[in-house]
This record gives structure tokens, sequence and C-alpha cells, in this order.
């Protein structure tokens, strides 16, 4: 039988072996602390464009993650500018309106009926819910479209293709699909000043007043261009590209990425991440990442870890 003050000296101990744990673990939290400091030194002031992909935002829990982690870089001083997709959510809008969509390349054909239903979702829904799931992680984020302080001015997007029977190459007509002329960084820059953190619905305005659906990817790439972005991150719902085995490609020169897209490798909606990539990286951005948006705080492991994720597509 064991006394009351052995009882006593087990709990004791129990407390002791408690805050020892404890200790431990806040050690481990100050650790990693330090160790992200030099990444933080080093993304000071940067500004970080990151997108993120309409496949990549339907995961459960992965928008908060995705808040959380923007949030914690504008606290470490970075200046990160979000853009966003919408691709499934848009598909689904479409459909539940009997409204008929087709792809081209990874682009949507957009006529009348479906680009009143494309910014609607754009603007209206997905931008909102993006804007509150940053506010909710503490953050102050302001959604814009390219029409808002005539963000992107856009113009119609003009795509060739071979024709497989004849071997002539054929204009094709996507209709109310842009591609950004000039973006003016005014407004995003007045929401930087503001210390708040800008969120883009990707559509543009036309000159003559019309309204365009532009692929998320290329408006990053056309606001990290414009901004002189340090970093460009795009997330999506694959680990980066993948080779013809499907394994994937940690690191891709611009040279390297054009020859992949050439030989097919590179298909779909991979096709303007990885044109957009490189894009921005000939137009002085510094590097370019598609990372799997899937993977919790993959932003955070990206940014402020020696662990580099997904492709890195550089100069070269
Ligand atoms: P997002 O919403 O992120 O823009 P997309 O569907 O437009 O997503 O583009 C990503 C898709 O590109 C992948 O899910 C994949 O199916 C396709 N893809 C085509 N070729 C490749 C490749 N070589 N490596 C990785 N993904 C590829
Ligand atoms: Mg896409």
């Amino acid at each position: 039988m064991t006394s009351s003050s052995d009882d006593g000296n087990y709990q004791g101990k129990d407390d002791r072996v408690q805050s020892l744990r404890q200790l431990a673990k806040w050690r481990a939290t100050a650790r990693v602390l330090t160790e992200a400091l030099p990444y933080i030194l080093r993304y000071d002031q940067k500004t970080v464009v990151v997108k993120y992909g309409g496949n990549a935002m339907g995961e459960e829990g992965v928008a908060e993650h995705f808040a959380q982690d923007v949030v914690l870089m504008r606290q470490t001083g970075i200046d990160p500018v979000v853009v966003h997709g919408g691709g499934p959510q848009i598909g689904a809008m479409l459909k539940r309106l009997e409204i008929k969509s087709s792809f081209v390349d990874g682009l949507r054909v957009t006529d009348q009926a479906a680009i009143d239903v494309v910014e609607m979702v754009l603007t209206g829904t997905i931008n909102k819910q993006l804007v509150s799931a940053i506010n909710n992680a503490g953050g102050r984020a302001v959604g814009v479209s390219g029409k808002d302080g005539q963000l992107i001015i856009a113009k119609k997007l003009l795509r060739t293709k071979k024709n497989p029977e004849t071997g002539k190459t054929e204009t094709v007509d996507l209709g109310f699909v842009g591609e950004p002329d000039k973006v003016n960084t005014e407004v995003l820059q007045t929401i930087v000043r503001a210390d708040m953190i800008a969120v883009i619905a990707p559509i543009g305005i036309g000159r003559g007043g019309e309204t365009y659906n532009i692929n998320a990817d290329t408006v990053a790439g056309a606001v990290a261009g414009a901004l002189q972005a340090d970093r460009m991150l795009l997330l999506t719902d694959v680990p980066g590209v993948m080779d013809r085995n499907g394994n994937l490609i940690e690191q891709l020169t611009t040279t390297e990425a054009r020859a992949l897209i050439a030989e097919g490798t590179i298909s779909g909606g991979m096709i303007p991440k990885v044109e957009t990539c490189v894009d921005a990286v000939e137009r002085g951005v510094r590097a370019a990442v598609i990372l799997d948006g899937r993977i919790p705080h993959v932003l955070l492991i990206e940014l402020f870890t020696e662990h580099g994720a997904g492709t890195m597509i550089t100069n070269g």
C-alpha cells in the first residue's frame, strides 16, 4: 500500500514531466520560428503573387489553411497578392443553368450567356468566399475584379490550332475569352499601402466595355509582371508538372518547359499555367512555382522552409 505522501511524490513527478514536455514543445516552437527567420528576412517587403486554383479550393479545410498562410505571410512582412480561379464552380453553375460550354487547350469557350455566369460566380461567389476566409483568419482582405480601378484592360484572345484533317492552321473563336493587354497597378498599390490584402477575380474589361473571362493563371502572371513580384506561386490539384512517366519535375528552365508543351507532355489546364510561368520569369519575376494546393500549408512550406515543393520554373 502506498502512503499518501508517496502519492504526493508521484503527483509532483507527473507535474514535472508535464512541464518538461510543455517546455520541450515551446522550445520546438521557438526553433521553428528561428529557423524561419532567414526566410522571413529574405522576403521582407517583397511582393508574392499567389494563384489559388478552383480545383484546389474544393477540398475540405484547405481554404482555411490557405487563408491562414496568406495572413501569416502578410504579418511577416510579405506583400501577398491573391488571384483566384473557379473552373469547377463555374462548370457546376453552367450545368445547373443548362448552358453548354467546351474547352480548347485548357481554356473555356465563353459565349454571352456563359460570360454572365462566369462573372457572377467569380466576382460574386468565389471572390467573397476567399475574402471572408482571409478576414476570418485575422487578415484584412479586399476583393477586386479586373474592372475595379481598371485593373485589367483586356483584349480578345486569339488562338490558333492545327486542323488534324487538313493540316492547316485555323483560328479558334473562344468568344469572350480575353488576355490582359494592360495592368493598372494603382488599385493594388493603394490596397497594399493600406495594409490590406488584395484578392483578384480574373475578369477583364475590354476597351469597348465588354467583359472578358481570363484564365486565372494568366492574370496572376500579368499582375506579377506588372508588380515586378519576387515570386509567383500557382496552387493547383497536382504535385506540380509531371514528366511523361508521371513523375514530378522539381526544376524546369523556360526552354525545357516550352519543349514539354510542344511535345504534348504538358496538356489541358497545365498549358496556360506553364506558359504563364515562362512569361513571368522572362519579364523579371525571380521564380515561378507550381505547387500542390491540396497539401495543408503548402505556402508556408515553400516560403519558410528549406524544403521546396512542386515545380520551380526559372530562366534558362
Ligand atoms: P487549376 O484549377 O489549378 O488551374 P487546371 O485543371 O486548369 O487546374 O490545370 C491542372 C491540370 O492540368 C491537372 O489537374 C492535370 O490534369 C493537367 N495536366 C496536364 N498535363 C500535365 C502535366 N504534365 N503535369 C501535371 N498536370 C498536367
Ligand atoms: Mg486552370
